[in-house]
């Protein structure tokens, strides 16, 4: 008889119901795979095979056949081994599978169930088309057990299932187990360790506070990979649903490693020789999420920006502008999530040592000019506030008092982005000029940004990014109006160059 047998398909953070078919029916010896992507095919029919016999179990000796449905679907990966063999041994038994059941697990020869990637899309895409009981691997039993409404059945091995499946042995289920957020979130690089620059802290703070992306500017050992790792602990605390969300990109990736919700935000700093994909996303067969989707929910570090690839670079605009990611492959389209703060660090100059106060800088005037045009290219159009880090003498690093912890100043950029969020739904960092006249008026001070503008040739864009982030400035005192004050110290995060027509 046909036995069939539910499991799930990953496109990205989707899943789709997929229908395993069995058939052995009498006819010629033989074990047929349809609907399986061509590459996987032999290797899945090697393992069931195998891990069907050393389950002491019977592989059937007549015809066999197995259906993957729906057959338009582009379908690859390990996952389906389980309840393929669950689907062969009920064929074979003459049974249906329990109602409101589905399977998902890689097998190894000698029958034991692996942990595939993804259970947690596919056991809430299950969850909501009415799956009641899922079998998983042991490995990501966790995953699945965040998913309300699941019976979470761990599997060892596939004999166990089996048993469970015939009535002998029930496999027992884990509890559903959703973490409560908890009040703090974890700090892994402290404020309070960063001594001086205070220029880089404000403009962190700003930067937290109003979503804006920063460009952070400064001779080697200025301190800027320790300031953008600070920038995640002043961030608010990860809400349960931005958890779920970081837990999702990981548990596509297979890095859950057994701990299914992390409260920290993701902070990702790629190597300048990072490809395209690995940066944006892609690969073969269905795109996997690159370095801006894991840094989704929290930062994306960019060190010696002027390094990387340009055309990564480039790549990078449209999910700067949108807060996810689009990616078209022969096997389907996926979009990700890339809501992240991006801060990218850079040499003032070639040599590093423009502007140091110990060091000469041996750059020529042509090779700085060509430098700043480098860095002023489209994507520092998306960078509100840029910041020169200079390195601080010696004697700061132990005369001078530490700063602020996180946990004070995330207070303050807690309370400012809740004012951006009920008055306009969003940050002002993702405030567009229409948004900016909407809800951060300018009024009495228009007139200085303006002529600010036309004097120092500051282009629309430039003008709108001073303009946000002095609607920030704003919030982070509770100023209803954007003051004098705010036009001032926004004009001042600035690399002059750059903004230049
Ligand atoms: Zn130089």
């Amino acid at each position: 008889m046909v036995a069939s047998v539910v499991s799930c398909l990953l496109r990205g953070l989707e899943g789709r119901l997929v229908e395993i078919q069995a058939d052995a029916s009498v006819g010629k010896n033989g074990f047929f795979l349809v609907g399986l992507a061509d590459a996987s095919v032999k290797e899945a029919r090697e393992r069931v095979r195998s891990a069907i016999r050393n389950s002491g179990l019977e592989f059937p000796k007549q015809r066999l056949t197995v259906n993957l449905a729906p057959a338009v679907l582009h379908k690859e990966g390990s996952g389906f081994d389980l309840p393929m063999a669950v689907a062969i041994a009920l064929s074979l038994a003459g049974r249906p599978p329990p109602e409101g059941t589905a399977f998902l697990g890689e097998l190894a020869l000698d029958g034991s169930v692996r942990a595939v990637p993804g259970v947690l899309i596919a056991a809430q895409a299950l969850a909501a088309q009415g799956v009641e009981d899922l079998f998983v691997p042991e490995g990501n039993a966790a995953e699945a057990a965040l998913v309300d409404g699941l019976v979470v059945r761990p599997c060892p091995d596939l004999a166990a299932v089996m048993r469970h499946l015939n009535g002998q042995t029930a496999l027992p289920a884990q509890a559903w187990a959703l973490p409560e957020p908890p009040g703090e979130a974890p700090v892994d690089d402290d404020l309070a360790e960063v001594h001086g620059q205070e220029a880089a802290r404000r403009a962190l703070e700003v930067a937290a506070a109003g979503g804006h992306h920063l460009l952070l500017s400064g001779p080697p050992g200025a301190g800027k990979t320790m300031l953008a790792r600070c920038l995640p602990g002043i961030l608010p605390p990860l809400t349960l649903e931005e958890a779920m969300e970081v837990a999702r990109i990981s548990s596509i990736l297979g890095e859950l490693d057994g701990v299914p919700l992390r409260w920290t935000r993701p902070f990702r700093s790629p190597h300048h020789g990072v490809s395209t994909s690995g940066l944006i996303g892609g690969g073969a067969g269905v795109a996997r999420p690159g370095e801006i989707s894991r840094a989704s929910g929290g930062v994306l570090f960019l060190d010696e920006l002027a390094e990387f690839n340009p055309a990564a670079l480039q790549a990078l605009r449209q999910p700067l502008e949108q807060g996810r990611v689009t990616i078209t492959r022969t096997a389907g389209t996926v979009t990700y999530p890339a809501r992240f703060i991006l801060v990218a660090a850079t040499n003032p100059c070639p040599c590093g040592w423009a502007g140091d106060h110990l060091r000469r800088c041996r750059c020529s005037p042509g090779v700085l000019d060509l430098y700043q045009r480098a860095l002023s290219g489209p994507l520092l159009d998306r960078i509100d506030l840029r910041v020169n880090v200079t390195r601080p003498p010696l004697q700061a690093l132990s005369s001078e008092p530490a700063g602020e912890s996180s946990a004070v100043v995330r207070q303050r950029v807690v309370a400012a982005r809740g004012r951006q969020l009920a008055r306009q739904g969003c940050l002002n960092g993702a405030l567009r000029p229409a948004g900016l006249r909407a809800h951060a008026p300018l009024g009495s001070v228009r007139p200085l940004l303006e002529r600010w503008a036309s004097e120092r040739g500051l282009t629309a864009r430039g003008f709108h990014r001073s303009w946000r982030v002095a609607r920030t400035l704003a919030d982070l005192e509770e100023a209803p109006a954007i003051a004098e004050r705010h036009v001032l110290e926004a004009l001042g995060y600035r690399l002059d160059t750059s903004d230049a027509a």
